[in-house]
């Protein structure tokens, strides 16, 4: 995890949103390898193992890195995504995630990467999380997943700002705040229209 990614991770419990401050028991120039991050609004710990923050016990088994990095699959992902020239940060989970090393190399966008396949490389690493996404409300230009879950899409949303893409498998229920921009026999990928009302048992403090 690197450091500079930190102040994007939120605690995942039902509270107001809330960074997490880390201690690192061990670094490796500007990332954490080993630490914990702790909230301090509920007191949950999350270990940071080997550069990756754990949210929960383990994801789903997703086979190893490398199975889907073809050259048209990252030009097709980049497309659907909206890269361009301003960078930003994105979200990619699950084995999309596999392609978050290619996709850096043409683009100056930074990457959090949700369930990666195995011995996938990466500057920040969410894992254990399931359908949660941890991040602050609106920080990303787009993401993208791997799974044909509502849960997982709605707490995406949450995540985009205004404008934000999110792309899915194109049996993804769509959720709340989302438009659709395009769709094919494989993906859909919308953008954030507009307020997106929270999860019950959340409130807005501002
Ligand atoms: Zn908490």
């Amino acid at each position: 995890m690197h450091v500079e990614l930190l102040d994007t991770l939120r605690c995942p419990a039902p509270h107001e949103g809330s960074w997490l401050v880390a201690t690192a028991s061990r670094t490796e120039g500007r990332y954490l390898i080993e630490g914990t991050l702790g909230c301090p609004v509920c007191g949950a710990e999350y270990a940071i193992r080997d550069g990756a923050a754990w949210f929960g016990e383990r994801d789903a088994a997703q086979g190893i890195a490398g199975a889907i990095k073809s050259e048209d699959e990252v030009t097709r992902l980049a497309a659907l995504l909206g890269f361009d020239e301003r960078g930003g940060l994105f979200l990619l989970e699950g084995t999309v995630a596999a392609m978050g090393e290619a996709l850096a190399d043409v683009s100056p966008a930074r990457f959090i990467l949700h369930a990666p396949p195995d011995q996938t490389p990466g500057h920040a690493i969410i894992r254990g999380a399931g359908d949660l996404v941890p991040l602050a409300e609106g920080i990303l230009r787009g993401a993208a997943i791997s799974r044909a879950s509502g849960p997982l899409a709605a707490a995406a949303v949450r995540a985009l700002a205004l404008k934000g893409r999110l792309v899915a498998p194109a049996d993804t229920p769509v959720p709340e705040g989302i438009t659709i921009l395009a769709r094919d026999e494989r993906n859909w990928v919308g953008e954030r229209d507009a307020v997106v009302s929270q999860p019950v048992g959340l409130t807005r403090r501002r």
